[in-house]
C-alpha cells in the first residue's frame, strides 16, 4: 500500500535508503539503525508516515529477555498465515532501529509491501514508539534487573510500560507475562488485556534464587507467597494480605516437556481447545516466549492450533539457540546478558543439553554494560560438577576467571583465550566425541564470535538471516 507521501516524507526515506546503500557498500553490518538516524534528522514524522500504510497495525514486544525471540516466534506464525511482515532487526530495539527497517523495506516511492509490523523495543523507547506508530497489540515478556541498570529502578522501568499501555491508542491489546508479577500488574485497569503464562505445576520450584526481583505487592508492598517458580521471580505468587494474585492466564502452557536442546513439547490452552505444540526450541524461558507469541496471535486472529503448525519448523533467531559446527564439532550459540538469562540459558545447556564443554565470553562494551560485577549474580556454581574444560574469552575474561575459581572450579579446567579464532579452536579441541560446545557470550562477544563463524561459512552474516530490505 502506498502512504501519502510529501515531499519531506520523501525526502526522508530516499536520504535513509541512500543511507543504508552506502553504509551496505562500507560492509558497516548491514546498516541496522543509521537510515534510521538520517531519516528522521530530515522528517521526524517518517516513521508515523510509513507505518500508517500497514493495513494491519503494528505489535509491540518490550521486556527484560526474550524479546528478540518472541518476535520471531510471531513473525513465523503471521507469515505462515499468508501476513507480510517488517520487522527490525534483533538488537536494533530503538526508535532508530525501527524506523531503519521500515526505510529499508519501503521502495523507492513510499510504497510499503507489508500488511504488519512486529517491532522489539527497549522499555525506556516504548512511551515514544507507541505514540507514534499506535500499535494494535503490546507484548510485554518479563521485567528483571538487566546489566545495564544493576543499580536502576526497575520500577522505572515498568512505570515507562505502564505509561505506553495507558497512553497508547484506543483498542490497544496488552498481552502480558501472568506469571512474573511486575508485568503482570501493568494489566491493572487496562481495558483489553491477554495473560499468557505457565501451568505446569510439575515444574515448579521452590522460591527464591538469589538476586529475584520483584517479591513485592504492588498494591501494599508485602512480600508475596510463592507456591513456587519457574525460573528467577516468575511463577505462581499471591499477596498474604489478599489485594493481588497471578491473574489466572487466558493462554496457558498446561506442560512442557523439553527433549534436550532440540525441541519442547507443550500443551496451549485457551480454556476452550488444547493444541499439543512441538517447537525445535529448549529451557523453559523458551516456554514463555513461546505462549506469548501465541497468546499475540490468537488476539490478531490466528488459531491456537494453525500457530501449533506453523512453530514445527520454527527457526531459532541469530543466537538464540543457534545450532553450527565449530572446527568439526557442534555448536549451540546461546546469548547470555544479565544473571537471570545467564542462568536460565546455564541451567538448560546442563540440564537438557548435557553441557560438560563451554565457550563463555564476557565483553564490557556500552551494549553489553560497562560494568561486569554483575556476573557475581550468575549462578556458576552450577557448572562445578558438570563442566570438563571452559575456555573463557572476551574483553573481561580474567574477570570471568576469578568469578569461576569462586565458583570452586579447579584451575586446570578454565582456559584463558583472547584471540576469538583461536578460543573457538581451543573450545573444539577439548570437547569430546559426540559432545557439543556451548558457547554463551554477551551480547557484543556474541557478534564478534558469529563474525568469525560467519568468515569460516558455518554462519550466515546475521542481516542475511533475517531479511530486512529484500523482497519476500
Ligand atoms: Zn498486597
Amino acid at each position: 500500500m502506498l502512504a501519502r507521501f510529501g515531499a519531506r516524507a520523501m525526502a526522508a526515506l530516499w536520504a535513509g535508503k541512500l543511507t543504508a546503500g552506502l553504509s551496505r557498500g562500507l560492509r558497516r553490518g548491514g546498516g541496522t539503525t543509521l537510515p534510521g538516524d538520517v531519516s528522521r534528522w530530515v522528517d521526524p514524522r517518517i516513521l508515523t508516515t510509513l507505518t500508517r500504510s500497514l493495513d494491519q497495525g503494528a505489535v509491540v514486544v518490550t521486556g527484560t529477555n526474550g524479546k528478540t525471540t518472541t518476535a520471531a516466534l510471531l513473525r513465523h506464525i503471521l507469515e505462515a498465515q499468508g501476513r507480510r511482515t517488517v520487522a527490525n532487526q534483533a538488537g536494533a530495539n530503538l526508535i532508530f532501529g525501527v524506523t531503519a527497517a521500515l526505510v529499508n523495506r519501503a521502495s523507492w516511492s513510499g510504497g510499503l509491501d507489508a500488511n504488519v509490523g512486529l517491532f522489539e523495543i527497549d522499555e525506556a523507547s516504548l512511551p515514544r514508539l507507541v505514540q507514534e506508530i499506535a500499535p494494535g497489540t503490546i507484548i510485554v515478556t518479563n521485567l528483571f534487573r538487566d546489566q545495564l541498570d544493576r543499580y536502576g529502578e526497575l520500577e522505572t522501568t515498568a512505570a515507562h510500560i505502564r505509561r505506553a499501555l495507558t497512553q497508547g491508542p484506543e483498542g490497544v491489546t496488552a498481552v502480558l507475562n501472568a506469571d512474573d508479577p511486575m508485568v503482570a500488574a501493568l494489566g491493572d485497569g487496562l481495558p483489553r488485556v491477554v495473560y499468557a503464562g505457565l501451568d505446569d505445576p510439575s515444574l515448579l520450584q521452590p522460591e527464591l534464587s538469589h538476586g529475584a526481583d520483584a517479591k513485592f505487592c504492588p498494591r501494599c508492598g508485602s512480600a508475596f507467597v510463592f507456591e513456587g517458580v519457574y525460573f528467577g521471580h516468575v511463577g505462581h505468587y499471591h499477596c498474604p494480605r489478599g489485594d493481588f494474585a497471578r491473574p489466572s492466564p487466558d493462554v496457558r502452557a498446561s506442560s512442557v516437556a523439553i527433549e534436550g536442546m532440540e525441541r519442547m513439547r507443550l500443551r496451549i490452552s485457551d480454556g476452550a481447545h488444547e493444541t499439543g505444540f512441538d517447537v525445535p526450541l529448549s529451557g523453559l524461558y523458551n516456554a514463555y516466549n513461546v505462549v506469548l507469541a501465541v497468546a499475540a496471535a490468537q488476539a490478531m486472529g490466528v488459531s491456537i492450533a494453525s500457530s501449533a503448525a506453523a512453530l514445527r519448523n520454527f527457526t531459532p533467531a541469530f543466537g538464540r539457540m543457534e545450532h553450527t559446527v565449530v572446527d568439526g564439532r557442534p555448536a549451540v550459540l546461546l546469548l547470555a546478558k544479565n544473571p537471570t538469562g545467564f542462568n536460565e540459558v546455564l541451567r538448560t545447556a546442563i540440564q537438557f543439553g548435557k553441557a560438560r564443554s563451554f565457550l563463555i565470553a564476557l565483553n564490557d562494551r556500552i551494549a553489553d554494560g560497562r560494568d561486569v560485577s554483575w556476573i557475581w549474580d550468575v549462578d556458576f556454581e552450577q557448572l562445578k560438577d558438570v563442566a570438563g574444560h571452559i575456555v573463557v574469552s572476551g574483553d573481561r575474561a580474567l574477570d570471568l576467571r576469578v568469578r569461576l575459581k569462586y565458583a570452586e572450579i579447579p584451575d586446570d579446567r578454565i582456559e584463558v583465550v583472547s584471540d576469538w579464532r583461536l578460543a573457538l579452536r581451543r573450545a573444539s579441541e577439548a570437547t569430546a566425541d559426540g559432545q557439543t560446545i556451548f558457547v554463551l557470550p554477551t551480547y557484543t562477544a556474541m557478534l564478534e564470535l558469529r563474525a568469525v563463524l560467519t568468515r569460516d561459512g558455518a554462519l550466515q552474516p546475521y542481516w542475511k538471516g533475517r531479511p530486512v530490505d529484500a523482497k519476500p
